[in-house]
């Protein structure tokens, strides 16, 4: 039989597209999914010498997706093929994917250096979705890990360049929308089908809105490094809210953002708010001293904060831990934590047609958690990882 099913997980409880499903199972076939379904019709998809694998009733979902990540392993994505490599392995290993490669405030030339190496590696690594450039544009008040001395108005003509250098790899630029020429830069970024996001900003609720208009879709990391939401000042978090195409950002490690506040913007925004990881160099890890662009971190206790300042520096967390923590810490639904992590990011970036969910025709990427929302395996291409990193 040759249209048969060359993997299939089994007896699983199946979190996707909007459903969460008992004893379901999924069946995988030349990197796609051929079918889902429940019970035992499995068995007649199954071809010989098929992987088959029993979930023993553990949590199957699609692969996730960390649109806002700096790398992990002791690697930052700034320093080029092995460094990008070495990170995003551990990352693959958590359930990761699909992921961008954020690259923090540079000098124009070194941030193009960078860029250059990133877009190869995008290239040769499909897992890699493309870049994120989180700066140079951004505000000095907020800059948080962000070298101050490197900041600089969103220049249309840098602009060009860094589109250039990217060579259609570029998916997702953070600015500032106070700053100048932001509205001509996102109408040149948004004309290229970069994802333009507001962040690192001393934004009003006005001034966010502005930027929406202006083609904005995606707050990077909401409450961090912005004004917060005050009765009197609702700054752009609400802006975001009120937007009903516009996606949140927040990162859920237990440091940036109080669980409390992440349950209430996933209740004023469902199905607009993703999880990230932001994860920095130590990820995966653990302690010890660390660089992110320029500036120095420390990490103790797995917060990651500048030696200089004390200001929070990037997370350590992987994207399965948050997810874990918005479950067991944050109280959401399995299925809300899940969609934040696959459907979500994947609409942000315009891939929703192929990734994000498991269901036939779509890209073959899943993640089998045990009970305690631990990793326990991950295919992608429909392929276990293992096999597929050779
Ligand atoms: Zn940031």
């Amino acid at each position: 039989m040759n249209s048969a099913a060359t993997a299939v997980i089994h007896s699983a409880r199946l979190i996707s597209s909007g459903l969460d499903l008992p004893a379901a199972f999924v069946a995988f076939r030349d990197g796609r999914v051929l079918a889902t379904g429940t019970g035992s019709d499995w068995r007649e998809l199954a071809g010989d010498g098929a992987d088959v694998v029993d979930g023993t009733g553990q949590v199957l979902t699609p692969g996730l997706l960390d649109i806002h990540n700096h790398g992990g392993a002791g690697a930052s994505y700034a320093d080029g093929g092995e460094a990008i490599r070495t990170a995003r392995r551990l990352h693959r290993q958590h359930g990761i994917t699909r992921q961008l490669l954020s690259l923090v405030t540079a000098l124009p030339d070194d941030l193009i250096s960078q860029i250059h190496l990133a877009a190869a590696e995008t290239r040769r690594d499909p897992t890699i979705l493309g870049i994120h450039l989180e700066g140079p544009f951004l505000a000095r008040q907020y800059c948080g890990a962000h070298d101050p001395a490197f900041l600089r108005d969103p220049d249309p003509e840098l602009v060009e360049r860094l589109l250039s250098a990217a060579d259609g790899t570029l998916r997702q630029v953070t600015m500032a929308p106070e700053r100048h020429h932001f509205a001509e830069s996102a109408q040149i970024l948004g004309d290229a089908g970069v994802v333009v996001a507001v962040g690192h900003t001393a934004a009003t609720f006005e001034q966010a809105r502005a930027a929406i208009d202006a083609g904005a879709t995606l707050l990077t990391h909401a409450f961090n490094a912005m004004p917060g939401l005050h009765h009197r000042a609702p700054g752009p978090v609400l802006a975001f809210v009120e937007d009903t195409g516009g996606w949140l950002e927040v990162i859920n490690d237990g440091v940036h953002v109080r669980p409390e506040v992440i349950r209430m913007l996933r209740r004023l925004a469902p199905g607009r708010v993703a999880l990230v990881s932001d994860a920095m160099a130590a990820a995966g890890v653990g302690d010890g001293r660390y660089r992110l662009g320029r500036l120095d971190v420390d990490v103790a206790s797995g917060v990651a904060r500048l030696t200089r300042e004390n200001s929070i520096a990037g997370s350590t967390v992987t994207l399965d831990v948050a997810i874990a923590s918005a479950v067991q810490e944050v109280g959401l639904t399995p299925l809300a934590a899940i969609e934040a992590a696959t459907t979500v990011p994947a609409q942000i970036l315009g891939v929703e047609d192929r990734f994000g969910r498991l269901e036939p025709g779509y890209v073959a990427d899943a993640v089998l958690f045990d009970s305690d929302w631990q990793v326990r395996d991950v295919w992608i291409d429909g392929r276990p990882v293992g096999e597929w990193e050779e």
